[in-house]
């Protein structure tokens, strides 16, 4: 079996362009399913796909370690740049879907799996929607409640916020009391038996991360996300032993040798590897077995497209330190148009059963895809009150 061609499809969802890969092969109807998202990277993502393609046509498309290898290292460039490291992973997602499709199974049996019933998910505020979930300001704390009350009431037992504003390297109170306010907002509206996440996007330095993370340690987050730069795994490690609450960072680490600075560093306890990011389920697998060893959790991040959810489902059902997976379900209204999916979603508690189909079990209507061609991404930028450039 050889491989014939890699192809892109670009499919713009407003704030992210999906990149959708497919990777087609020399048996009759036996190709597979990637994604390679990258906001604001969507052109160098895209022709960074076409020079790994040269690599790879030809080859057997089953021999996915040795292809991994080959894009990885080959070219002398190692591919851990998040460009090539999010191509590679488009590619690797197709090549696990077509040996899945060869074997007659989802990828999880692939690796073992099932090795639990169901996968727990959990959404952003408004349901992806980016006006809501980026653009709610922090000191919005009746919004944040109505916000939470909606995710409740759309069947999710468990949320993400962004209730921490951008701020300098150092700062006063005011930011700190509006994103307690803004928390405690939301526990008040949805009571304790709900599980509230807050990603501060790693705008805080680590000395205001440390303010931040004291300040709503009292409201029992389920999660902490990128308190500082990912850069300052010493700042993040300070703050995971300065309060109780989880930390979780990860979903701009791109290698394993990343994953075990990180790791060794105790910066986390929450590992929220990009499957679309690291070079796809190939590169997760090494660095769910690197965190089951400090018993690290794993979350990944996924708020991209439909084959990006299907492969983090199909790594759920095969991780035992797996704890739910990232959704977004309204971040375009067409969403369930462009995808057919193997798994179930029950919408009470939003659990998801697993995936029956071969691979990774989903469908790409190309000619849906079509109707939503790429457009530059909408920009999104922060800056601080005195005109310096923040973080978004
Ligand atoms: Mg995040």
């Amino acid at each position: 079996m050889k491989i014939t061609k890699v192809e892109t499809f670009v499919c713009n969802a407003r704030m992210r362009n999906w990149i959708f890969v497919k990777v087609l092969t020399d048996q009759p109807g036996l190709f597979g399913w990637g994604e390679a998202t990258l906001e604001w990277h969507t052109r160098g993502v895209v022709a960074t796909i076409e020079d790994l393609a040269e690599l790879i046509v030809g080859e057997d498309p089953t021999r996915i370690e040795y292809l991994w290898q080959m894009m990885f290292r080959q070219h002398f460039w190692h591919g851990h740049g998040i460009t090539r490291a999010t191509a590679i992973a488009g590619i690797d997602l197709a090549l696990w879907d077509i040996l899945g499709k060869v074997a007659g199974q989802p990828c999880s049996k692939l690796w073992g799996g099932p090795v639990r019933d169901t996968v727990r998910t959990y959404c952003h505020l408004g349901g992806g929607k980016m006006e809501d979930f980026y653009e709610t300001k922090a000191d919005d704390a009746k919004r944040f409640a109505d916000l939470a009350r909606q995710a409740v009431a759309s069947g999710f037992t468990a949320f993400k916020s962004m209730a921490v504003p951008p701020t300098l390297p150092i700062e006063g109170l005011q930011p700190i009391r509006a994103a307690e306010a803004a928390v405690a907002a939301m526990r008040e509206a949805v009571g304790d038996a709900i599980d509230i996440m807050v990603d501060c996007h790693a705008r805080p330095s680590p000395a205001m991360g440390l303010q931040f993370a004291k300040a709503l340690e009292p409201y029992g987050l389920y999660f902490f996300e990128e308190p500082c730069w990912p850069e300052s795994v010493e700042g993040l490690a300070a703050i995971a032993r300065s309060v109780t609450t989880p930390i979780a960072t990860g979903e701009r680490v791109t290698n394993l040798a990343a994953f075990r600075d990180l790791f060794a560093a105790r910066a986390c306890a929450i590992c929220q590897v990009d499957i679309t990011h690291c070079g796809g389920l190939s590169e997760a697998r090494r660095v769910a077995a690197l965190a089951e060893a400090y018993r690290i959790a794993l979350a990944p991040h996924n708020p991209q497209g439909p084959v990006s959810t299907a492969a983090s489902l199909e790594f759920g059902f095969s991780q035992p330190s797996y704890i739910i997976c990232e959704t977004v379900h309204e971040d375009v209204p067409w969403r369930r148009d462009v995808v057919s999916e193997g798994f179930t979603v029950e919408t009470q508690g939003r659990i998801v059963r697993p995936n029956t189909r071969p691979g990774l079990g989903i469908e790409i209507n190309e000619a849906e895809v079509k109707k939503h061609s790429f457009q530059q991404e909408l920009p999104q930028r922060v800056f601080y009150t005195d005109g310096s450039i923040g973080d978004w």
